[in-house]
This record gives C-alpha cells, sequence and structure tokens, in this order.
C-alpha cells in the first residue's frame, strides 16, 4: 500500500488563514513533519498525528524522511509557512522524489495545497502595495549565489517592479539587505514608501512604514518581509498603496482622469502602450528573420546578447530614473468675453505643443491641448503668461459666454467673471456648461446648454436642462426671468452645488433635472414630445 505526501502552506500563522483544504489535510494525515516553531503554530489543529519536528537548516532531511514515510505507507504531511511553494518545502520533495526515479502515475500520491504567502498577508497590513508589476526576491545566499541574487535586484530595481524581499536578514547574514539598498537607490528615489513587516498575523506582529532612504535605521530581521514600493507607490493615512496603473493622463486641477472604454490602447491616451501597426510590422520582420541564414541568425543572437548584458551585466551607466511621461490635457480660449487670438497667443500655443502634442479646436469656442510632458507646470506658466484663460478638461464646470458684442454690452461681464472665479473647474457628476449671453439675442445659444443665463432689461432670464446633442435634442426650460443682478451668482452656485451633490456620477444635467423634479427650488416641466424619438447612437 503506497501511502500520500501532502505539502502544505498553512499561511502566515493565524487560525483564520488556514485554507479550508489546509485543515482537511492536517486531519487526514498520520504524521507531520516540519520546522518546530511551525509545528507549534498550527498545534491547535494537531489531534494525533505523529509529530516530527526538526530545525530551521534541515529542509532536505526533512524532505526525504516524509518521501521515506509516504512510501512506507503513510499519509505524512509536510508543512511549510505561507505558500509551501514559495521559498518552502513542495520543489524539494519534488526534488527527492525525481532522484528516486518518481512518476506520478505509478509513484506515491503527491497533492500541494496552497497557503497565503507572506508578500499577500503582508501586502494585506500595508494597505495594497502590489497592485501592479511584483516580485519576491530571497535575501538568502546559502543556496544561491549572491551575485545571481544582486543581478535580480538590479534588473527589479531597473525594470520597476514592486519587490518583497524574503529572508532579509539573519544573525549572520546582515549585509544582504545593506547592498540590496544601494542597489535599489540607483534607480529609485530616496523617497520610495517602504514597508516593513514582521510576523504578519502572529503574536508579534509589527508593522512599519518607512523610505528607501531611512528603511535600515528601523528593526529588520529573519520574521520581517520588506515591501519596496514602485515609482507610483504613495503613503496615504499610514497606508502604502500602488496605483493599478500608471498616470496616463491629468488635467488642471486632477491628477489622473479615467480613460472611457474607447479611448484605450490609443496612443493619445496611453503613448506608452505597444504599438499595434508596429507590432504587426515586427511580427512579419520576425518571420523573415527566421528564414534567414545562419550568419544573420548568429549576428541577431549577439544582438540579443548584447542587450541582455545591458540589462544584467556590470555596466548600468545607460541606466537612469525617469520620470513617466503623462499627457497634460487643457483646455484654452482667449478669455471668457474676448474671443480674438494674438499672434503671440497663436506663437505660444505652437511652441508649448510642439512636435508631439495635438491641438483641437472644439465645439466649445476652446482649444483642447494634449501634450505628452513630465512637467505640466512649465506648460502652465507659459500659457497663462500669454493671457489664455486655462480650463481643466473632463468632467467640470465650464462657461460658454458670448463675446458681449465686443464689449459694448459689458453689463453681464462682471458677473460672468465672478461666476468663472467661484466654480470654474469645479469637478461635476459630469461635463457641466453654462452659456451666458448678454443680451435677448442669445445668438451664442445660451439657451440651448446645460444651463442658460440671458441678459436683458437689466436683469436675467434662467433656463435649465436643456439637451445639447441627440435627436431629441431640445432648449433648456424658461424657469424664472428677470432675476437681479445681485442674485444671479449665488443662484447658480447654489444649483451646481445641488448637483454636484445629488447627481449621480455620469448622470447629465437634463437627466438630473428630469429625476430630481425640482433644484434649488426651480421646478421641472414635463414636455414629453408627440413623436417618441429613438436616441440613435453614432454611426446609426
Ligand atoms: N513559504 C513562505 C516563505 C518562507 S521564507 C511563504 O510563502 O511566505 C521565510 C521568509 O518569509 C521570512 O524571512 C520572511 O521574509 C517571510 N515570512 C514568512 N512568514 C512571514 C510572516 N508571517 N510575516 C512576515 N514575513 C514572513
Amino acid at each position: 500500500m503506497k501511502g500520500k505526501l501532502l505539502v502544505i502552506g498553512f499561511g502566515p500563522g493565524s487560525f483564520e488563514h488556514i485554507t479550508q483544504r489546509a485543515r482537511e489535510a492536517i486531519q487526514e494525515s498520520d504524521m507531520i513533519i516540519g520546522y518546530k516553531t511551525y509545528v507549534e503554530l498550527i498545534q491547535g489543529l494537531l489531534t494525533n498525528q505523529q509529530i516530527i519536528s526538526t530545525g530551521m537548516t534541515e529542509e532536505v532531511s526533512r524532505a526525504q524522511e516524509a518521501v521515506k514515510q509516504a512510501e512506507a505507507g503513510k499519509t505524512v504531511a509536510v508543512i511549510s509557512s505561507g505558500d509551501a511553494g514559495v521559498y518552502g518545502m513542495a520543489g524539494l520533495v519534488y526534488e527527492v522524489l525525481i532522484e528516486k526515479g518518481w512518476k506520478k502515475e505509478t509513484g506515491v500520491e503527491l497533492e500541494v495545497i496552497p497557503g497565503i504567502s507572506a508578500i499577500n498577508s503582508c501586502a494585506s497590513l500595508l494597505g495594497a502595495p502590489v497592485m501592479h508589476d511584483a516580485c519576491t526576491i530571497s535575501l538568502s545566499d546559502h543556496l544561491t549565489p549572491w551575485e545571481l541574487i544582486e543581478k535580480r535586484i538590479e534588473a527589479a530595481a531597473q525594470a520597476d517592479f514592486v519587490v518583497a524581499f524574503y529572508n532579509p536578514k539573519s544573525g549572520r547574514r546582515t549585509r544582504q539587505i545593506v547592498e540590496a539598498q544601494r542597489i535599489l537607490l540607483k534607480y529609485r528615489s530616496p523617497d520610495t514608501p517602504v514597508g516593513l513587516v514582521k510576523s504578519a498575523y502572529r503574536d508579534r506582529e509589527e508593522v512599519v512604514m518607512t523610505n528607501l532612504k531611512d528603511m535600515l535605521n528601523h528593526e529588520i530581521g529573519m520574521l520581517t518581509t520588506v515591501v519596496v514600493g514602485n515609482s507610483s507607490t504613495f503613503f496615504y493615512d499610514d497606508l502604502m498603496i500602488t496605483p493599478r496603473g500608471y498616470q496616463r493622463k491629468y488635467t488642471l486641477n486632477q491628477t489622473e482622469q479615467p480613460l472611457r472604454p474607447h479611448q484605450r490602447l490609443r496612443k493619445e491616451a496611453e503613448p506608452w502602450a505597444l504599438d499595434q501597426e508596429e507590432a504587426v510590422k515586427q511580427s512579419a520582420s520576425t518571420i523573415e528573420a527566421v528564414q534567414n541564414t545562419r550568419e544573420e541568425k548568429a549576428a541577431s543572437r549577439a544582438l540579443a546578447e548584447e542587450a541582455l548584458q545591458a540589462i544584467l551585466g556590470e555596466s548600468t551607466s545607460a541606466v537612469v530614473h525617469q520620470p513617466i511621461e503623462s499627457i497634460f490635457e487643457v483646455a484654452v480660449s482667449p478669455g471668457l468675453a474676448n474671443k480674438k487670438f494674438t499672434p503671440v497667443q497663436m506663437t505660444t500655443l505652437a511652441e508649448v505643443v510642439g512636435e508631439k502634442g495635438t491641438m483641437e479646436y472644439t465645439p466649445d469656442h476652446q482649444i483642447k491641448l494634449q501634450i505628452p510632458t513630465a512637467q505640466p507646470d512649465v506648460i502652465i506658466k507659459k500659457l497663462q503668461a500669454a493671457s489664455f484663460l486655462l480650463s481643466p478638461v473632463g468632467d467640470v464646470f465650464t462657461i460658454k459666454a458670448c463675446d458681449f458684442c465686443d464689449g459694448e454690452k459689458s453689463d453681464a461681464i462682471p458677473h460672468t467673471e465672478e461666476l468663472q472665479k467661484r466654480l470654474g473647474g469645479m469637478d461635476m457628476p459630469k461635463e457641466l456648461k453654462l452659456g451666458i449671453n448678454g443680451c435677448g439675442m442669445a445668438c451664442y445659444g445660451a439657451v440651448q446648454e446645460d444651463i442658460g443665463i440671458v441678459y436683458r432689461k437689466g436683469a436675467f432670464d434662467l433656463f435649465l436642462g436643456a439637451k445639447t446633442v441627440g435627436r431629441n435634442a431640445h432648449s433648456g426650460q424658461i424657469v424664472a426671468e428677470g432675476i437681479a443682478p445681485d442674485d444671479i451668482v449665488e443662484i447658480v452656485e447654489n444649483i451646481i452645488h445641488e448637483y454636484k451633490e445629488k447627481g449621480h456620477p455620469n448622470e447629465r444635467f437634463h437627466k438630473f433635472f428630469k429625476r430630481v423634479k425640482n433644484v434649488y427650488g426651480f421646478d421641472y416641466q414635463d414636455i414629453t414630445p408627440k413623436i417618441k424619438v429613438e436616441p440613435a447612437p453614432c454611426g446609426d
């Protein structure tokens, strides 16, 4: 009768974090083999299993003993903390079996039971530091040459991986973590967040938030995992967070804008994505290369080796930590009431947009700029120096004013400017446009905007809830006439605050108005058209 090997990862150490299957497997076994401390950690789960506990360094003899006992017919549990397949017993047990010519079909049965590894348990205590590409590196050079470990740290540091260092330090191995810090500092800022977690989910659990520069001023030991963030990782309220992606796009008052599905992977939104056309061309040329002569193959191999050398080799002079460029998006116009560009403004635009940026004329009397840059502040300063009015792009509040007949009908201009000053660029559930026209002609179409105000006979008329696009587009409803100039700013302010507070994300103002029926005391009137107009999506 053949026995069975159960290689069990029991997680960080707490009872609740041991999986159901791991518990069952412990129950099923006749014998438990493991490092003393680990056997103690699962003491509460043992019934009448025979225990073989050994010292830390006797891993190979533990694996050999386990195989021997299983071959003698026993069901043997080999336990590892965390996951048995991560610097644990799983590989060793296989190695012992393979040495003996073991085959899956005919040999003793083996089951590896997964557990929560330190990278995961420690990350959960730190916040969410492992959100992006990450790797584990063990700093133990007992079984691995230090030279190789060094190369791995170098490669991980260079490629901006989040790194979880296992076995960072022990009584005798103290220099490794110092070296690791030195290598990381070649590529990452000294302020890079670092989390030190000792004994996660065990009695003497300790969590320390520090950074690359100061990490060695804290206690690091055998039971510590050192988690080093990538170039985007940040601290927030004593939590270590790595964003899900790199910053793709930002505008005046927001650091990041979510991409709509259709914008994904487009060059203008994610300039670093692999160029699909280029990839197709390259794969064609790869096929060609495969058909090439041997000498040519040898040449490409030499090139590849040279590249590898550059990544792994001693010389790293070519590599410097680069801040990642993002697309800075901003809308510009000559002014609220002013619709005339000056030559200096035109030249400034050409200069800041350069070869790589784009300028787009929008339906909103603005020019939208998209500029790849790591220094938006420089661009903002130049645009401001040319007296541009800058507006953020996205779901924000913008004002569209008429030109007040070149300033001749100037009475409403101060109120327009006041509104811009107080509310311009404010975040909204969905983009919100306010149209202001200086006379009853309303020739700039104020009544066609989400909110429209028209200055007439020394007072303002207020229109709410136009549907600005679609086959069923309609003007806003007139909700008040003759509002005193002194009141208009406050009224608009209250309306948009109510929308900001109660509007659902992505809900356009006209839908919001229809849903809530009353905004700041102004009633919605249901004027459903006789013919039901189906919305026609783009392309229909
Ligand atoms: N198989 C284990 C790793 C064993 S190597 C796993 O998957 O987690 C031992 C190293 O793991 C320790 O030096 C430490 O860096 C890390 N480690 C294991 N358990 C830990 C815990 N509870 N808290 C913090 N680090 C831990």
